[in-house]
């Protein structure tokens, strides 16, 4: 129960039905049963996507800063 509601509140809540449940609730029990992955949901792992995509550039524009500083003889500037 309490991870259905868990898995709940990470979701949208639209009930778009995409991921072939009618609403996201009854997709929160089609997890917890087992009967579907949570990346099923568009939404969800559109926002996973996101994150990563965030986490990925904020990598590249730390090392970035790295180089710069390092070719500009600064090499602990990050
Ligand atoms: S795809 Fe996501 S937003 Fe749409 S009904 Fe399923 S769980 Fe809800």
């Amino acid at each position: 129960m309490q991870k259905r509601h868990q898995i709940y509140e990470m979701l949208p809540k639209i009930d778009c039905g995409a991921c072939g449940a009618p609403t996201c609730m009854t997709f929160a029990e089609d997890v917890v049963r087992g009967d579907a992955e949570a990346d099923e949901c568009v939404f969800l792992t559109m926002k996973s996507f996101e994150a990563l995509s965030k986490s990925l550039l904020e990598a590249v524009a730390k090392q970035s800063r790295k180089v710069r500083g390092s070719l500009e003889g600064h090499p602990h500037d990050a």
